[in-house]
C-alpha cells in the first residue's frame, strides 16, 4: 500500500514573518503579493510624481549626464594609462 503524507491544508500558505515588537516570533500572519501581512506590507506611496525634476524628460536629461560623466571618466583613466 502507498504511503500518503500528512494532511497539511496550510503548507502553501506564506506567512509574513516580519520581527515583531511585542513577542519574540515573527509574525505569522499570512502574506500578500508583497511577502508581508497586511499590517507589515505597508501603505502605497501615492501616486507617482511626474513633476518638476521627476519628469519623464527630466529623469532622461539626468541619465544622458550621468553617461557622459562616465564616458568622461574613463577618458581620463585612459589618458593617465597611456601617458
Ligand atoms: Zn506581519
Amino acid at each position: 500500500m502507498k504511503e500518503s503524507k500528512p494532511y497539511t491544508p496550510f503548507a502553501n500558505i506564506r506567512y509574513c514573518g516580519a520581527k515583531t515588537r511585542t513577542t519574540p516570533q515573527p509574525c505569522k500572519g499570512s502574506a500578500m503579493a508583497n511577502g508581508r501581512c497586511r499590517l507589515h506590507g505597508g501603505l502605497s506611496t501615492g501616486r507617482p510624481v511626474t513633476t518638476g525634476q521627476w519628469t519623464k524628460q527630466a529623469i532622461q536629461q539626468r541619465r544622458e549626464a550621468v553617461q557622459l560623466i562616465k564616458q568622461m571618466k574613463v577618458m581620463c583613466m585612459l589618458m593617465t594609462y597611456e601617458a
